[in-house]
């Protein structure tokens, strides 16, 4: 039996994650690309169904682009309203409930679910691009904890990343210290003590400090850097540093609503998406006649009136947002060109929900817990999902020299 069992390492909110089906007000199964790996593309070459077969010949279409794997071998085609054409009236998975799970592909079948191995370890968390898995990941006032399982060998899983033993200890590569950073990340973004944007501008020092170590061949050090951290942060003795840092909210909107629009102009297809970014113009009165200052002076009168009394009983939400982000990515291992660009992107994604939130909080003079579900998870399905915007945003902040301590801080501070 015991070979039949592998260890996994999840945060305790997927014990409690199961998906709500017709009851979901944002299914997966509508508003984006479907892939079908080659086995479940094999097992519906091998379906007579009435119903189903045409439906099969008409919408799975192998996948001829170069690049890609077994694991998106053919796609499904979706309808004009960019829906699955397998959805039934109640939208429910026609291919699910005629020979159950087993014939559901590999993405179909794992989402919202994230995996990656490390060292061997599988570890699983959940995406909060689905509102049920946002609203477990995000709604619990306590710091996420995480905890060792076991699962059954037959459970099905997409791994995305892997790091190996061998790469961890080889040529004292940063990744070597992977568990150590991670800690460190996650304990000083639980730590309560400072507040949730004073706890991100500490990580931007830390991982500035980090980066020129690393730059500069010292990685033997990286131990000693995360022990003197932990010492300062304990001691308290940056809060006054942090106290003079300037808060600019015109140029923390003007930078943050630029790169919102970029994602705009590609084209968004979620629909809670737009409605939340049309709340978020409304909220700010953005027109083309108003001036940066007058847009900015709206912006922070929403900030001050709206946002942070919510924030100030509700701030949990976004530390569980972010803890869940360094997880899920293996942060800072992400596929970003550095350690501190990786947290640059973390700081991106904190500032652009923050900044949508602001508006939105701004039109609708307050802010519910739905509301922010609302806005998290669409904005991830629109926003986290999409590399290709996301890498193009690095390479323009990087083209701008805007990947400095300087302009996170002005993204960070309200
Ligand atoms: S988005 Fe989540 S809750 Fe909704 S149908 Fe998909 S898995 Fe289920």
């Amino acid at each position: 039996m015991i070979g039949k069992k592998r260890r996994v390492l999840i945060p305790q909110y997927m014990k409690k994650f199961s998906c709500i089906g017709s009851a979901c007000e944002d299914s997966c199964c509508i508003g984006w690309r479907v892939d079908i790996d080659h086995e479940t593309y094999k097992k519906y070459q091998k379906v007579r169904d009435e119903e189903l077969t045409p439906l099969m010949d008409q919408y799975i279409k192998r996948n001829r682009a170069e690049g890609h794997g077994e694991g998106a071998y053919a796609k499904i085609k979706l309808l004009p309203d960019t829906s699955c054409p397998f959805l039934n009236e109640k939208t429910l998975c026609k291919i699910q409930l005629r020979y159950g799970e087993d014939y559901l592909s590999d993405v179909c079948t794992t989402y919202p679910r994230v995996v990656h191995s490390i060292n061997g370890l599988l570890e699983r968390s959940a995406t909060v691009s689905c509102p049920e898995a946002a609203r477990i990941v995000l709604l619990n006032p306590e710091p996420m904890e995480f905890d060792e399982d076991e699962e059954s060998r037959d459970v099905r899983n997409i791994v995305k990343k892997t790091i190996k033993a061998e790469d961890l200890n080889l040529n004292n590569k940063p990744q070597k210290y992977l568990w150590e950073i991670r800690i460190f990340t996650i304990t000083l973004l639980q730590n309560r003590e400072y507040t949730l944007n004073e706890r991100l501008i500490i990580l931007g020092m830390f991982f500035q400090a980090l980066q020129q170590m690393i730059s500069s061949g010292k990685n033997t050090e990286i131990s000693g850097l995360i022990a003197s951290y932990t010492v300062i942060i304990e001691e308290g003795s940056l809060r006054e540093s942090l106290e003079a840092i300037p808060v600019q909210y015109n140029i923390q909107m003007e930078l943050l609503k630029e790169i919102a629009d970029k994602r705009y102009f590609m084209g968004v297809s979620s629909h809670r998406y737009l409605e939340c970014f049309s709340d978020f113009l409304a909220g700010i009165q953005y027109t083309a006649e108003s001036t940066v200052e007058e847009v900015g002076q709206r912006y922070q009168s929403a900030a001050k009136d709206y946002y942070e009394p919510f924030m100030k009983e509700h701030d949990y939400i976004l530390e569980n947002y972010l803890v869940n982000y360094v997880f899920k990515n293996l942060f800072p291992f992400t596929s970003d060109k550095s350690l501190f660009d990786a947290y640059m992107m973390l700081v991106i994604h904190y500032s652009l929900i923050k900044m949508h939130l602001i508006g939105m909080s701004g039109f609708r003079k307050g802010l519910t817990e739905d509301l922010v579900i609302k806005l998290i998870q669409s904005f991830a399905k629109t926003v986290e999902h999409n590399q290709k915007y996301l890498d193009g945003i690095a390479e323009q902040m990087r083209q701008n020299n805007f990947n400095t301590m300087a302009y996170m801080a002005i993204l960070i501070k309200n």
